[in-house]
């Protein structure tokens, strides 16, 4: 029996994960709630089957590809139907604490996933089959749950699957990845106001704020939805982040060159030594 795979989302990441597990062993089930990305599904045979999420009870993998407070919502959806005994139910998403703090009380397995791969686009058509390849894939599973079933399914992505403590994860990817993003944005929201005084600003962005601020062409309610998610992290690490800003210019008002020499030599030394 070919086993059933669900896929509710078909964004980047649910598209990316269907182009990369589709093949005659499994039989792909996808969902979408936007009509057109079903459209663009069924015309490039990105699933075997749409299906909408009444079909769940046949289902054996079930994965959730949407943004973090949807998928809270599916879950519970989830809750309220006869799966199977055996289903496994997983997410993609970027924060881990409040999904696996739902997963406790939810009447089958579930297991936490973030493949740490991705781009700034979304959307169906920014669907890519290698996006997760040699990429680290994060499992959280609750205690004593078995990942092999979920691997198996997963493995022709060719990720490296990690398995990971939630608040560890939603701690280190708040510094490596939430918080960037939101000074990304920041940076891009002051260029706007220069641009209001000096109209030929944008035209002049060189290649370091374009490379800096890459990200904040990401999906606004995706990340509504994961710094909601990692809220507390975030909070500590805004306030890590204005100490920082502080520290630096302080040393500018003080014109001390030591200092401003020091932040930028330490940087310099822990970015060269990146792997
Ligand atoms: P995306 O915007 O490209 O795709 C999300 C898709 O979900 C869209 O097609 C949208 O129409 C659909 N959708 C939204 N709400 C829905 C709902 N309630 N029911 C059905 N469909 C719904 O976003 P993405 O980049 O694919 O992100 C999906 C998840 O993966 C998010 O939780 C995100 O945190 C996580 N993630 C994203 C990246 C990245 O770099 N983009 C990387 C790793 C993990």
């Amino acid at each position: 029996m070919r086993k059933k795979v669900f896929v509710l989302g078909l964004g980047l990441i649910g598209a990316s994960l269907c182009k990369a597990i589709k093949n005659p062993s499994i039989e792909l089930y996808g969902w979408d709630y936007s009509e057109e990305t079903r459209e663009i599904a069924r015309k490039v045979g990105l699933v075997d089957h749409i299906a909408s999420i009444k079909r769940a009870s046949e289902m054996d993998i079930i994965i959730l590809a949407v943004p973090i407070l949807s998928t809270l919502h599916y879950l519970h959806e989830l809750a309220r139907l006869p799966l199977k005994k055996s289903v496994i139910v997983t997410d993609t998403g970027s924060t881990k604490h409040e999904v696996m703090k739902l997963a406790k009380t939810l009447p089958f397995t579930f297991i936490g996933g973030h493949p740490m791969a991705g781009s700034h686009k979304s959307g169906v058509k920014a669907g890519n089959p290698n996006l997760f390849e040699e990429a680290y894939y994060i499992l959280t599973p609750t205690e004593g749950t078995n990942v092999e079933p979920l691997m198996e399914v997963l493995q022709p992505t060719r990720a490296k699957f990690v398995v990971i403590e939630p608040d560890s994860h939603d701690e280190i990817v708040g510094v490596l990845s939430h918080l960037p993003h939101i000074v990304a944005s920041g940076l891009v929201r002051m260029s706007d106001q220069l641009s209001d005084n000096h109209p030929r600003a944008t035209q002049l962005a060189a290649g370091g704020f374009r490379d800096i601020t890459r990200i904040a062409s990401s999906d606004p309610q995706m990340w509504t939805d994961i710094l909601l998610t990692n809220r507390s992290t975030l909070l500590d690490l805004l306030t890590g982040w204005q100490e920082e800003m502080s520290q630096i210019q302080k040393s500018l008002i003080e014109e001390d060159q030591p200092a401003i020499y020091d932040f930028f030599s330490q940087a310099k030394q822990s970015r060269d030594t990146l792997p």
